[in-house]
């Protein structure tokens, strides 16, 4: 997966045409790559993706990469979207009150550290 690959994919999002790829066996693939991880296909088709996904597993983040320190502590979350799965960083809650089960919509945010365009969940 190229960084400008995924780039351009986030900013799907905020034109509101956010879509995952399903490869001709039917493997969801978020965010997009060349060839599918499961199967090696490299023929997709671009599927819409759900408004809200559910959360699958979630944990909260006290000691963070370097380029969310600003943003810790948080809740990064694997969010399943059916076919899809996609993991970003849960915002407009306080950390540990998101849990699993609960439906959440993709958006677009920006980190607080570095002002870079980051994939977040927004419980519904
Ligand atoms: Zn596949």
């Amino acid at each position: 997966m190229s960084d400008a690959g995924f780039d351009e994919w986030l900013h799907a999002f905020v034109a509101d045409d956010g879509y995952y790829l399903e490869c001709e066996n039917g493997h969801g693939l978020l965010p997009p790559r060349r060839v599918c991880p499961d199967c090696g296909s490299t023929e997709f088709s671009e599927e819409a993706l759900p408004e809200t996904g559910t959360v699958e597993t979630i944990t909260t983040v006290h000691v963070p990469a370097p380029a969310f320190e600003a943003d810790a502590p948080y809740d990064t979350a694997v969010v399943d979207f059916g076919p899809a799965r996609v993991t970003g960083i849960v915002v407009d809650a306080e950390p540990g009150n998101v849990g699993v089960g609960d439906e959440v919509a993709v958006d677009v945010g920006a980190s607080e550290t570095t002002g870079a365009d980051v994939l977040v969940l927004r419980p519904v």
